[in-house]
């Protein structure tokens, strides 16, 4: 996640039928209404192994029942509409008190998260716009953890649609013609309350890049922006996917935008979220870092997880670096906006060095932004130049990555910092494990003026310029690692 500055009765139709093979796990009805844009009907049959229900334990940090705090009205009854026993235990999970092999659900969700202060912006949640609602999957889904197939109909009002990564099921035989139903098949608990939503009126745009396709959808306000961010898009993806070994770990991705009263991004499974403040601009390259940090977190973040918060420093900050990294690689920051960047970081990271270490910093995100995204990156620009002088050449923070996603991508294993300080020193041929203990369990300051030094660059202080007396060697340095 990244932010830039500071962020009925509906139709509700009582007979639900149960369709799809015996292998499917679960099917939920949504209904959005035109009339009362502020409230979601949503109606499940599940098949329930043990006896949890649970909302994303991830994010809604500051509310006790966690992303439950939407939830209302909610009723579970056996599928002979007995009710069954439900006990809410706290941040959104559910116990039924009742055996039950299937269960139906029927509850609300109200759409009020404008109401609420989101330390890290809406769009890690829900909002409005005149033309569409923008939905983070978290605050619609209860489902058993161990869910593993599930289709989702949605049922919309006439000319509204959805946009999402989610795989198209083919509609239904017996389909109600005058129904404006769209549905999806979801494959894991994960997918399902994990996604970005964008439903309405607004617009959307296909794009193949990369092996990926990738739909963009963006509110009204946004449409003239479109072939901007679709050139963008296409650049990013390239570059990200040669990174980590030419390969994307999903095929469907949703990039879903609109404007706002800041800018910012958020990374969802199979997707990710923007914000701004101001159209994309050829100007300001700010909103092209963002959408890259997000990109990449298709990798680092989704596919490649990180054990603990411990190791938030490097999902966030490391990311940040690559972010860098890739937008000169891909012509779309020239050196001077990129030492601009590099210069803000580091200011937001001076601020708080040398308080509390990098990894105790991941238990207070929210707190520690500077601390985490310019730590973090810093520790990126580190472990990439102690890598290349160690291998002499041979290798680089790109091989890291790519250690890291054979080893940890897709599977069910996580690194840890410790994991990565090995994985870096038999890269760069000797033990970087000191700094580690240093700069990231320990407080001590990163030396960045030393190893800006390196790449032929001065820490000065209105900001980071090229030194004059740098030699061939830094030079050449720098432009293996911020050169286009
Ligand atoms: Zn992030």
């Amino acid at each position: 996640m990244m932010r830039i500055l500071a962020l009925q009765a509906l139709l509700w139709l009582p007979l639900l039928v149960p369709i799809g093979s015996a292998a499917e796990r679960g099917e939920y009805r949504v209904t959005f209404s035109d009339a009362q844009r502020r409230t979601v009907r949503v109606e499940a049959d599940l098949a329930v192994d043990g006896r949890t229900l649970l909302v994303s334990p991830i994010g809604a940090n500051d509310f006790e029942a966690g992303w439950a705090h939407w939830i209302k009205d909610l009723a579970v009854t056996d599928p002979d509409g007995k009710p069954v026993r439900v006990d809410h235990r706290g941040r959104g999970k559910y116990r039924l008190r009742d055996r039950a092999r299937r269960v139906h659900l029927s509850y609300e969700v109200r759409l009020d998260h404008e109401d609420h202060e989101w330390p890290f912006g809406l769009d890690e949640a829900t909002y409005l716009r005149d033309d569409c609602t923008y939905v983070a999957t978290q605050t619609l889904f209860l489902a058993p953890p161990n869910l593993e197939r599930a289709l989702v109909r949605f049922e919309l009002p006439d000319d509204w649609i959805v946009s999402t990564s989610w795989e198209p099921a083919p509609a239904a035989e017996d389909a109600d013609a005058g129904l404006n139903e769209e549905r999806y098949v979801v494959r894991s608990f994960e997918q399902l309350t994990r996604a970005c939503l964008l439903v309405g009126e607004h617009s959307e745009e296909r794009v193949r890049a990369a092996g990926v396709e990738v739909l963009l959808a963006v509110g009204d306000d946004l449409r003239d922006s479109t072939p901007r961010m679709v050139q963008t898009l296409e650049a990013a993806l390239y570059e990200a996917t040669v990174l980590f070994g030419g390969d994307a770990p999903g095929q469907r991705y949703i990039v879903v935008a609109n404007m706002a009263d800041y800018s910012g991004g958020a990374g969802h499974v199979g997707g990710m979220s923007m914000v701004f403040a101001q159209p994309p601009s050829a100007a300001d390259a700010t909103w092209a870092h963002v959408c890259l940090h997000e990109l990449l977190h298709m990798w680092i973040g989704v596919a490649i997880r990180r054990a603990n918060s411990e190791a938030e420093w490097f999902q966030e900050g490391v990311t940040d670096y690559l972010a860098m990294m890739l937008l000169a690689r891909a012509g779309i920051a020239d050196e001077g906006t990129l030492l601009e960047m590099l210069g803000r970081s580091y200011g937001n990271y001076a601020l708080r060095a040398g308080r509390r270490s990098l990894a105790s910093a991941g238990r207070d995100k929210a707190a520690e932004t500077g601390l985490l995204y310019g730590g973090g990156l810093y520790m990126g620009l580190l472990l990439d130049v102690e890598i290349r002088s160690g291998s002499r050449g041979r290798h680089s923070i790109q091989d890291l990555l790519q250690i890291l996603y054979i080893q940890f991508g897709n599977s069910d294993e996580a690194y840890t910092s410790l994991e990565v300080a090995g994985i870096a020193s038999d890269l760069a041929g000797r033990d970087v494990g000191k700094l580690f203990d240093r700069y990231v369990e320990g407080s001590l300051r990163i030396p960045v003026a030393a190893y800006l030094r390196r790449l032929g660059l001065a820490l000065e202080a209105d900001g980071i310029a090229p030194h004059p007396g740098s030699t061939e060697t830094q030079e050449r340095l720098r432009s293996a690692i911020f050169g286009s």
